[in-house]
């Protein structure tokens, strides 16, 4: 829960007792913009007592939609027992007017059986509006309210589920939280952003045992068997936090550099090439064929808006940890390219070398061959320089010459740590004069063929 955040608010209104008035819906969108309030200045005191204090803000912009369904509320079914709801209850009520609710709202589950998917294409129709309105939210995320039925009152299906939290105004009406849904609010906005719940209630209990947000953390203010818990939002909706939910949210400056640490600057620490024809995967790739997949690791990869293979976007790149990303290569890319993306701290930070890639068709296979120089940096130069030597299968070179000159191989580590990928090198004595010469890395299993890319020039 970091940045500027944007709240879609569903209005699902329906014929008979689901009909809801302007005043009701005015009254509904005061208490959530209350709640989201609520949140900001809890981050405004979280960030002041740190020392130094955090830069980062969390604030919330809210939109809204209306739909309006024929669905009768009279067709829904009654909830198996109201103090303890199931799965099965969401499942046979709630879920029957949201698919219809995102069905109205253009995402249908024809073209998109996955309801969570459909909810984050509702969020992210809301971002397309703000991005025109002026302003850029980091994350989107959607809270329906309804007088339809529901299995609950408040509550929130956070991610990896679908994602949204829903608020029914009878049935809050009826308990009491009448005049406090902002605390609601909140409470439930915590959780899309996968603080966990800490009470003990008939409804619920919590485990002291589960981790939850990015970086894991157990849920140790849950009151089961614990005496010595704090007051929390995330307990019984009080405005405080415990040393637990704020972590839950991301929300950790360890470095104490006054940016939090999910904001650093990204970095490319390594990739792995995966062909998803054949599954195979290699550890530290650097050669792969359009459309193939590749695995970024390195700090805060999560916050990747999109990512570039030589200046061209992926066409598809999802997360699989916080400091992993994975990326389809476009089909339009080849030769050597550096791969790229963007966080909201900037560019990821990576130098040519971290970066490369080679995008060929067909594609090697992975070093077992003969050795094959892609390129070499810098290209030019004196005797003495270091050069790298980037390619593939380069794991024990027996000889590196440039022209005739053979370079001095002393200076290489053992072969159980050397990068198959790139050799560091010192230019040896020039074979003639200044100009070109081409470099040629033999090891036992053959000589690279040079090509304009192997070719080293003297200065
Ligand atoms: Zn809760």
């Amino acid at each position: 829960m970091i940045g500027l955040l944007l709240a879609d608010v569903v209005f699902v209104d329906g014929p008979d007792s689901a009909a809801m008035t302007d005043q009701e819906r005015g009254r509904a969108l005061a208490f959530i913009i209350k709640g989201l309030t609520h949140l900001s200045e809890l981050h405004e005191g979280w960030r002041a007592h740190q020392q130094p204090p955090v830069s980062t803000s969390c604030s919330f912009a809210v939109t809204f939609d209306l739909v309006s369904l024929d669905l009768p509320p009279a067709s829904l079914p009654a909830v198996s027992n109201p103090k303890k709801p199931t799965v099965d209850d969401f499942n046979a009520i709630d879920c029957v007017w949201i698919d219809a609710a995102v069905d109205a709202l253009g995402q249908t589950k024809a073209a998109i059986p996955d309801r969570k998917a459909r909810i984050a294409e509702l969020a992210a129709d809301a971002t397309t509006v703000a991005l025109f309105a002026g302003f850029n939210p980091a994350d989107a995320f959607v809270i329906f309210v309804t007088k339809y039925p529901c299995h609950w009152m408040g509550y929130t299906r956070p991610y990896p589920l679908e994602g949204f939290s829903t608020l029914c105004p009878p049935m809050l009406d009826a308990s009491e939280w009448k005049n406090r849904y902002d605390l609601v609010a909140a409470h439930e906005t915590g959780h899309i952003f996968q603080a966990p719940d800490e009470y003990v209630a008939e409804n619920l209990t919590c485990d002291p045992t589960v981790k939850s947000g990015p970086f894991g953390v157990v849920n140790s203010n849950c009151e089961l068997g614990n005496p010595t818990g704090v007051k929390c939002l995330m307990k019984r909706s009080d405005l405080e936090l415990c040393s637990q939910t704020p972590l839950h949210w991301g929300w950790t400056d360890d470095d104490h550099d006054g940016t939090l640490d999910l904001l650093a600057p990204a970095t490319i620490d390594s990739f792995t090439v995966v062909n998803p024809r054949l599954q195979v995967e290699e550890p530290d790739g650097r050669v792969a064929e359009p459309g193939w997949t590749v695995i970024i690791k390195g700090r805060n990869v999560w916050d990747a808006r999109l990512v570039t293979f030589g200046g061209v976007v992926s066409p598809h790149m999802w997360l699989r940890a916080l400091d992993e990303l994975a990326a389809t290569i476009p089909d339009e890319v080849s030769g050597i390219v550096n791969v790229a993306f963007t966080t909201r701290a900037g560019p990821a930070n990576a130098t040519f070398e971290q970066s490369w890639i080679l995008v060929t068709q067909p594609a090697p296979p992975p070093n077992n061959g003969p050795p094959e120089v892609f390129g070499l940096i810098p290209q030019r130069g004196t005797p003495g320089t270091n050069v790298k030597i980037l390619g593939a299968s380069l794991v024990g070179p027996t000889r590196i010459t440039f022209g005739h000159v053979e370079a001095n191989l002393s200076s290489l580590p053992p072969e159980e740590v050397q990068d198959p990928h790139q050799i560091e090198i010192a230019v040896p004595l020039a074979p003639q004069g200044p100009g070109p010469v081409p470099v040629i890395v033999t090891t036992a299993r053959g000589s690279s063929t040079p090509s304009i890319f192997s070719s080293f020039t003297y200065s």
